[in-house]
């Protein structure tokens, strides 16, 4: 067995590949209404490793794995149920890194709002750093925790004692990898080091100072870019500068998953179809160009984040780009998540009003329309979000909402409302949460529940075509089986709990 001297993990939630598929992640999200081991198995069954040493990682661990070992720090990306063996061997560092570690962001916190069962996820994490507690009581290490979500401990603060967290880098900036090895340098040595260490959002590593990641990342997903122009009120990521990494850098990384036979990919960034620009029109040139060379060495690509705005801006561009990734054989759809979130122009003008530019925002409800219409008829499937209860919302806001979301039948994708969560770096992190669910909450909820029941079936067979995920496919329908048989007492409950 290897022997490092710092270790970095996450519970199962994040340490898995979902069987290969990206959207089963949402599913850790969920209560556990059915038998944990199947959601467990169904969602985030355990990653290859050899000796802990894992196959595949998220991205973030992998980039700060990354920046450690090229300041020459033995350090490694292990499982979560491998952590004890190294820290037993010798690890004096534990670094974790999570994006909802008790279950506070969307949609973790829309299911627990009105089901009475524990999310997956959150019971995941507690067992995972109950169990670093433990050790720290039997072995000398520091642990560390890290990431955007990190503002979820300052609202837990008797959780930092309670599990023994030495160090909390609150990194919504893009400074983080730099830091953390600064950080650990400091532990290694034995100097002392502030508990508390926030990274400025306006802050960001120079380009130079990046180090590609050197294994696979989970389901080969690579960042392309940073940031966003679009800045909407409640968003965190959008705060950070908006930066592109050139093709080199990308080149590099998806040669690190291809190595290690991760065969099909992501791009990542808050908007794939803005890669290489400065502003809210596409570049079309960089856009084909980044594609292309994913595709040229993937089997499949998907891409993390578009906006509608922006494919509606240049249709030709998402023709050709879906054309040149969707051949028929390799790759029958294209996966993206877009925000959808309001089918209010009034909820649009006063918290995002940059989302649907160039346009105007008052025709931000066709433009939702026409991107659904154009990604359908191109097979790239969009699973779209909905912010339930932004400060300001109306009754009519909703309903808008509601109305649009049902227009949306024809098109091919999923809809996920989530209830409103003053995430702390975005704009709007000092507001209410959101907490009274209204009749015409429920209509919402519903329309999207529908939505879903209506394309999931359809979209489990077009997106697990291979014959490995017979197994996979056949839980899938079963689960969502469930989830039909379900529905009327869905309903029933939601309505009783916002009366009451
Ligand atoms: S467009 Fe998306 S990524 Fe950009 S600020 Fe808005 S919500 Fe955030």
């Amino acid at each position: 067995m290897p022997r490092f001297d710092v270790v970095l993990s996450t519970d199962r939630s994040l340490m898995t590949n979902h069987h290969g598929k990206e959207f089963l992640g949402f599913g850790t999200t969920m209560p556990l209404i059915l038998p944990r081991r199947f959601i467990q198995w169904l969602f985030c069954p355990p990653i290859r490793h050899r000796d802990g040493v894992v196959w595949q990682a998220p991205y973030s661990l992998r980039r700060a794995e990354a920046a450690l070992v090229a300041a020459g720090i033995r350090a490694a990306v292990i499982d979560p149920d491998y952590v004890p063996r190294y820290v037993a061997d010798g690890a004096r560092v534990l670094i974790v890194r999570h994006h909802d570690w008790f279950g506070l962001n969307p949609p973790t916190s829309t299911w627990t709002a009105f089901i009475d069962k524990e999310p997956l996820n959150v019971v995941l994490f507690r067992e995972f750093i109950e169990r670093v507690r433990k050790l720290k009581d039997r072995y000398d290490f520091k642990l560390v925790v890290t990431g955007p979500a990190v503002w979820q401990w300052l609202h837990k603060p008797h959780l930092v004692e309670e599990y023994g967290v030495d160090v909390i880098v609150d990194s919504n900036g893009d400074r983080e990898e730099p830091v953390l090895v600064n950080v650990v340098r400091r532990l290694l040595e034995g100097k002392r080091v502030p508990k508390y260490i926030k990274v400025g959002v306006p802050d960001s590593t120079p380009m130079e100072r990046m180090v590609p990641i050197m294994h696979a990342s989970v389901n080969g997903l690579v960042e392309i870019g940073r940031g966003c122009p679009r800045r909407c009120a409640f968003c965190s990521v959008g705060q950070r500068p908006l930066r592109w990494y050139p093709l080199d850098f990308i080149e590099r990384e998806i040669e690190a998953n291809v190595r290690e036979g991760v065969d099909s990919g992501i791009l990542s960034c808050t908007d794939v179809l803005l890669y290489g620009s400065s502003s809210v029109i596409p570049n079309p040139e960089a856009v084909i160009k980044v594609n292309k060379l994913a595709k040229s060495m993937w089997r499949s690509v998907g891409w993390s984040h578009c906006t509608l705005a922006a494919a509606l801006v240049n249709r030709r561009l998402v023709e050709d780009v879906a054309h040149m990734l969707i051949d028929g054989e390799k790759q029958k759809l294209l996966g993206v998540e877009v925000g959808v979130e309001s089918g209010s122009v009034e909820i649009m003008r006063k918290h995002m009003p940059a989302k649907p530019r160039p346009f105007p925002v008052e025709k931000w409800p066709e433009i939702v329309e026409q991107a659904f219409a154009l990604f359908h008829e191109n097979n790239i499937v969009p699973a779209a979000t909905i912010i339930v209860g932004l400060p300001g919302e109306r009754e009519e806001d909703v309903v808008a909402t509601t109305e649009l979301v049902k227009r949306l039948r024809p098109y091919r994708s999923l809809i996920v409302p989530m209830f409103f969560v003053p995430m702390g770096p975005s704009r709007l992190g000092r507001e209410e949460w959101f907490r009274r669910i209204k009749p015409y909450h429920v209509d919402l909820l519903m329309a999207c529940l529908d939505h879903a029941l209506y394309w999931a079936e359809r979209l489990i067979d077009e997106y697990m075509t291979e014959k490995r995920f017979a197994i996979v496919r056949r839980a899938l329908k079963w689960f969502l089986s469930r989830v039909k048989e379900y529905r009327p007492r869905v309903e029933e409950k939601l309505r009783s709990f916002a009366e009451s």
